[in-house]
């Protein structure tokens, strides 16, 4: 036997044991003669000893390990003398009795502790041996254990498991794809599935009433912060539902996954709110309601005083941030410039400080009297000590502004607590949404989406402003200001999935040749159906408390897509190239 026990597994209740462990020497420490071990497995931390009466040979032995060495132990179970209650493991230590190194290791290029000396890059480059660090073998645990949780709801509720292929067909609209040349079609390319819409649509069409698949999704996309060009989702879909059925199976799935990886109650039933209060409340369609600083519509109060920048915008919104009407005019100006950055795009920042006494002070004094600006303050519902700060120009794009810097004031107080968790359902988005830059629509969610059927007179007219109201049954699971999920009711007949195209301005025969296989498909007795993808990366990082997913996924790519423990992409030799039928950019 290689191990009797592991790493994590010895107590006091074990003194007096004769064990065999296995592991990683992560530790050595000299004393008075005396040589410390800490040996780690993936279970935890066991302390080893070598006395300084050990036998010649042992001491020696003990004396060569370095860091990261693999070896095997024979020893006693001690009682320790100075415990450890950091560790599960910390009042025990192993007499060693024998040891036997199973592989040397050169000096690793960074401490492989709870927390590292290492950089990021190198950590990256050396990925395997930063997986062996504890919070990572934690993250991955965590992801396993949501893994088993999602298979064994789902499983429990009628839903089959059933992969779709990764080889499909170029069909870019939102997201570019990753094309595969293929050798034998000469000058053909596959495309990586950005998710396996498509394809689940059409086991509904063939009668698998409950689908999902833990699966991985591919998208060309600049890679803006924690965003990965593959990534994993739960995707599922389900057939004779309505978006009732399906908010109350996957809030359960939820309910469950929270319960039973975390210990955590999330409430029931989960709070919705429709994309429009959303965007007015929150100026965001993924609200954070851990915390209030809601926006507040201002512009009615806000106009009409000579202030000529409040009077040629359609909205004035504000938002009342708590107890920090004692900002400097360095801490206002330094929001101001903050909320100019190309990221968040105001074109300036308008402040109201409400005083502990009572009394006004705002950027604007010159134009509102006191008394106009405590009935904005009264608005904004603020009290006193608190600094009301105000954006204004076009609704939505104001709103946006004003939840990035809600965003921003929260964290800047300490109201987003990662280990406090607020879900929601968003509901009632619109369907589509029109685009300036390029004079079209495009679809909210995507063209398979349904509207609503008591807005189906809206979508089938040709005015631009009826398209705008329509809705559909579409529906993002929120969590803590991320949205981890979104799904909808599907268009399930071809002559409306063919009004979809029309409207997103796709041609009929662009239509025919991207999407002609779902088109048909839809006329051989589609079943009604709807369904949601959860970003399972993310959904494990938030649920570890953690912003980023990359922790959450062993190997991951960096911010510039690349794989830098395996040096990928690479360049491919000519052969390979001609091979392909590619010709070749190099120099
Ligand atoms: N396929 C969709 C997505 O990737 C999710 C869905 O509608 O089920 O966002």
């Amino acid at each position: 036997m290689y191990r009797t026990h592991t790493c994590g597994e010895l107590r006091l209740a074990d003194c007096g044991k004769s064990v065999t462990l296995a592991g990683w020497v992560q530790k050595v420490r000299s004393l008075g003669g005396m040589s410390f071990f800490d040996l780690r497995d993936r279970y935890g931390i066991t302390q080893l000893v070598v006395d300084a009466d050990a036998p010649a040979a042992l001491r020696e032995a003990a004396a060569q390990l370095g860091r990261e060495f693999v070896v095997q132990v024979k020893g006693i179970v001690l009682e320790r003398q100075s415990k450890n209650s950091k560790l599960p493991t910390g009042d025990i230590e192993i007499k060693v009795e024998a040891l036997n190194v199973l592989n040397k290791a050169q000096t690793p290029p960074f401490t492989i502790e709870e927390v590292s000396d290492g950089g990021e890059d190198i950590r990256a480059r050396y990925r395997y041996l930063d997986l062996r660090r504890p919070p990572l073998q934690r993250a991955l645990a965590l992801r396993h254990r949501l893994a088993q949780e999602v298979r064994s709801f789902l499983d429990e509720e009628g839903f089959m498991e059933i992969e779709t292929p990764y080889l499909i067909k170029s069909t870019p609209e939102g997201a570019r794809d990753f094309v595969v040349p293929s050798r034998m079609n000469p000058g053909c390319f596959y495309a990586l599935p950005q998710s396996p819409q498509t394809f689940k649509q059409l086991l509904m069409v063939s009668g698998y009433d409950r689908y999902f698949q833990i699966v991985r999704c591919f998208r060309d996309e600049d890679l803006r912060a924690d965003r990965q060009p593959e990534f994993t989702q739960i995707d599922c879909e389900m057939s004779f539902v309505e978006q009732e059925d399906v908010l109350d199976t996957f809030e359960r799935m939820m309910r469950q996954m929270f319960k039973n990886a975390l210990g955590v109650d999330i409430p029931a039933p989960l709070p919705r709110m429709s994309w429009y209060d959303a965007m007015d409340r929150y100026g965001s369609d993924k609200p954070d309601i851990r915390f209030g600083m809601e926006l507040s519509d201002i512009t009615a109060l806000a106009h009409g005083h000579g202030f000529s920048v409040f009077d040629a915008c359609p909205y004035v919104g504000a938002i009342a941030v708590p107890g920090c009407a004692g900002y400097t005019r360095k801490q206002t100006d330094e929001l101001t410039e903050w909320v100019k950055r190309p990221q968040v795009g105001a074109g300036g920042l308008v402040w109201v400080k409400l005083l502990e006494d009572g009394s006004v002070k705002s950027s604007v004094d010159k134009f509102f009297a006191p008394e106009d600006l405590q009935t904005i303050a009264r608005q904004c519902g603020a009290s006193a000590g608190d600094l009301i700060l105000v954006l204004c120009g076009d609704r939505r794009k104001t709103q946006t502004r004003l939840g990035v810097l809600r965003i921003e004031m929260g964290n800047r107080l300490g109201l987003r607590n990662p280990s406090v968790f607020a879900p929601l359902w968003i509901v009632d988005f619109p369907l589509l949404e029109w685009s300036e830059e390029d004079s079209r629509f495009y679809a909210m969610h995507h063209p398979f989406t349904a509207p609503k059927p008591e807005h189906e007179k809206w979508f089938y007219s040709d005015r631009k402003e009826d398209l705008e109201r329509v809705c559909a049954n579409a529906y993002d699971f929120v969590l803590n200001g991320t949205e981890l999920g979104g799904g909808s009711i599907r268009i399930h007949n071809a002559q409306m999935q063919e009004r979809m195209f029309e409207v997103l301005g796709i041609s009929k025969e662009e239509a025919d040749y991207k999407f002609g296989f779902i088109i048909n498909a839809f006329k051989f007795g589609a079943p009604p159906h709807g369904g949601l993808a959860f970003g399972f990366d993310r959904v494990c990082a938030l649920f570890g408390g953690q912003e980023s997913i990359r922790d959450y996924i062993a190997f991951p790519k960096n911010n510039q897509g690349r794989d830098v423990m395996i040096d990928s992409p690479s360049k491919i030799d000519d052969a390979q190239m001609d091979e392909l039928f590619l010709a070749s950019t190099q120099q």
